[in-house]
């Protein structure tokens, strides 16, 4: 006979009593682990019979006689756990517990192979969140077969394995069995993206996308090794790039994994860019490009660095960039736009007139064109390389292709000012008193005061 749920309860708490007095100081480690196993296989078996509890008290109470208006407020209220708690512990009954039919009969649970493995002692709290987590992804057009088939494969993985081996087993069958639809290789060909996101006042910029499974599979690789503790620490006085870290190094590796896979990242385009493999862009070698004056560089509250692309750089990362030799940094007096100093790339050659224009330029110089260094062309802006053009650094100024081409075919001229701008001087019909000089690759330049922008002496 059955002994009565009263006793039994009793009887469990008074277990326990004995269990938190009993005399752990003393005991042997081998005691103490099979004391724990004897731990976990309670606390597996637990849920079993508060299932049952749950089950009935769903089925026959009516929660108003507690003052509660449902079922899951008065276990809410009852035993002081948050409602979306009393919600879970309840579903989980109905999914688990023995159900019965409107006439009375007995009825397998939802999951009844979970329930089993459960009964069993053979799963835990983990997995059965797993699995109860796969089956809510599932769409109804599912068929039984197919449920049972899947719920047999995850209980037989759960039984075996640790949660991290049970959601693999999930991933893998939600791709086998596509609930969403068919995935096709054209779906996933369009969807892929990444987008590095507008540069926020912070400096920081947001990334968001998504990978093919090609290149995942390609970067778990790389960051495999790459964003391993100890690899790539930017806290380090000599990061390690490549080979194996020393264990003690990793040991010390305080980053979140997120931010070794940023690291890891950047270490990785510094290789690139270094590797000398890319070839050119637009006449110099493909390398960060960073321009900034020494006035900024002197004053602790500098402005901004820019690169060619057009991002700003505070100041401690230019510093910290310019001190791997494979960027080119150029330093410019404020005052006079002459160039003071190019530290440089040993591994690229000299193209040192380019940086001076990356520079000094920054971008295209037409008046209101966004294009960036990168992306601009060297224009002779005294006169043209075939009109006996001198290539003089000072006579040389950036455009983008399709400027650089307009000047070449329509009545627009440059020239040179004193300050090393180039200003564009449209045709006389199209003369509207426009701005000559661009200055949207130059914000310090749209903050300046009026008076001090009295420097427009034509060369
Ligand atoms: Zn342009």
């Amino acid at each position: 006979m059955a002994p009565s749920l009263v006793d039994a309860a009793a009887a469990l708490r008074a277990a326990v009593a004995d269990l938190i007095a009993a005399d752990t100081d003393t005991a042997t480690v081998a005691e103490v682990v099979a004391a724990m196993d004897d731990v976990e296989s309670v606390r597996r078996l637990l849920p079993v019979a508060e299932h049952r509890i749950l089950n009935r008290l769903a089925a026959d109470t009516n929660p108003l006689d507690y003052g509660a208006t449902t079922v899951s407020k008065l276990l809410a209220f009852r035993l002081r756990i948050s409602t979306g708690e009393a919600s879970r512990r309840l579903a989980e009954a109905k999914d688990l517990g023995p159900r019965r039919t409107l006439i009375g009969q007995p009825l397998d649970p939802v999951l009844a192979q979970t329930a089993a493995a459960q009964i069993d002692g053979a799963i835990n709290a983990e997995h059965v969140k797993i699995i109860r987590g796969f089956f809510a992804t599932l769409p109804d057009h599912i068929d039984p077969h197919t449920r049972q088939a899947a719920e047999a494969d995850l209980v037989r993985v759960a039984r075996e394995h640790g949660p991290e081996g049970l959601r693999k087993a999930v991933t893998l069958l939600l791709a086998l069995l596509h609930p969403d639809g068919t995935f096709s290789d054209e779906e996933r060909h369009r969807r892929r993206g990444i987008v590095i996101g507008k540069q926020q006042a912070d400096g920081m910029s947001p990334v968001t996308g998504y990978l093919t499974p090609e290149a995942r599979g390609t970067f778990e690789a790389l960051l495999a090794k790459m964003a391993a503790p100890g690899m790539c620490n930017p806290d380090d006085v000599a990061p390690v790039v490549d080979g194996d870290p020393e264990p003690e190094r990793a040991e010390r590796d305080t980053r979140t994994p997120a931010q070794r896979t940023h690291d890891a990242l950047l270490a990785m385009g510094r290789m690139v860019l270094c590797s000398g493999k890319l070839g050119q862009l637009n006449g110099l070698p493909v390398t960060v490009i960073v321009s900034n004056t020494l006035q900024d560089l002197e004053s602790a509250a500098g402005r901004p660095a820019v690169t060619a692309g057009g991002s700003l750089l505070p100041m401690p990362d230019l510093i910290r960039m310019a001190s791997h030799a494979h960027h080119y940094l150029a330093v410019f007096d404020g005052h006079t736009g002459q160039a003071l100093h190019l530290g440089r790339t040993r591994r690229c050659a000299n193209p040192a007139q380019r940086i001076v224009l990356h520079a000094r330029d920054r971008g295209c110089t037409r008046p209101g064109c966004t294009v960036d260094g990168y992306r601009s062309q060297v224009h002779h802006a005294v006169a043209d390389w075939k009109d006996d053009g001198q290539t003089d650094v000072d006579d040389l100024s950036f455009a983008c292709g399709p400027d650089n081409r307009m000047i070449e075919t329509t009545a627009w001229r440059t020239r040179k000012r004193t300050d090393g701008t180039t200003e564009w001087i449209p045709p006389p019909q199209l003369d509207t008193g426009q701005a000559r000089v661009n200055d949207l690759h130059h914000p310090e330049r749209l903050l300046r005061q009026a008076d001090e922008d009295d420097d427009d002496d034509p060369v």
